[in-house]
């Protein structure tokens, strides 16, 4: 409870960022509390033992993702593996296009970073539209891996990404 306070303190709303109309969550107050930052990973982490006790792999995505899945991977006790916008990753990748608000994306992963059957939870720092990490979800289809659910610290619930990204369960701190 405190923990969750402590969290939602720490996130700074910006209007009309990066386009006017969007109200853009800031979430470098976190980073910059170490007590906020340590409560993020605490409540992941009691989330994910207790749900999900055979995940063995954490999946982050570009690039926030990256802020919060090493951290709590270390915690778990599990490894990490990054998702990379395209044209960033060495060696053999797997990618996906997918369909953002202007325009396209490319989302990949290198060929060897997870195994079929691999019990994976995906993770981030915000779900919208559902549109990232639903590219996310395909890139792990492709993988044969098997995707336990997707966590986030910020859910905007108005755009209603969790019906996106059914069946994977989605796991959120915050909700807006
Ligand atoms: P979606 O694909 O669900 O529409 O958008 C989610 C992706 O966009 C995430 O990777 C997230 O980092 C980024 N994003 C979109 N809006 C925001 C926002 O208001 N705050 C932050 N921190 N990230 C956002």
């Amino acid at each position: 409870k405190l923990k969750l306070e402590l969290v939602t303190k720490n996130i700074r709303p910006f209007p009309d960022f990066p386009s006017e109309g969007i109200l853009f969550s800031d979430i470098s107050p976190i980073l910059k509390n170490p007590r906020a930052l340590t409560a993020v990973i605490d409540l992941f982490e009691d989330h994910v033992r207790m749900t999900y006790p055979q995940v063995e792999l954490m999946v982050g995505l570009d690039a926030r993702g990256f802020l919060f899945g090493p951290l709590l991977a270390q915690r778990l006790g599990v490894g990490f593996a990054l998702i990379r916008k395209k044209g960033k990753l060495p060696g053999p990748t797997v990618s996906v296009s997918y369909t953002l608000e202007y325009g396209k994306a490319e989302a990949e992963i290198q060929e060897d970073a997870v195994s079929a059957g691999q019990k994976v939870l995906l993770i981030d720092d915000l779900l919208a539209t559902g549109g990232t990490l639903y590219a996310a979800c395909e890139l792990m289809k492709k993988q044969k891996a098997d995707v336990l659910g997707c966590l986030v610290v910020i859910e905007l619930k108005d755009l209603n990404g969790v019906e996106k990204l059914k069946p994977f369960p989605l796991f959120s701190l915050v909700q807006y």
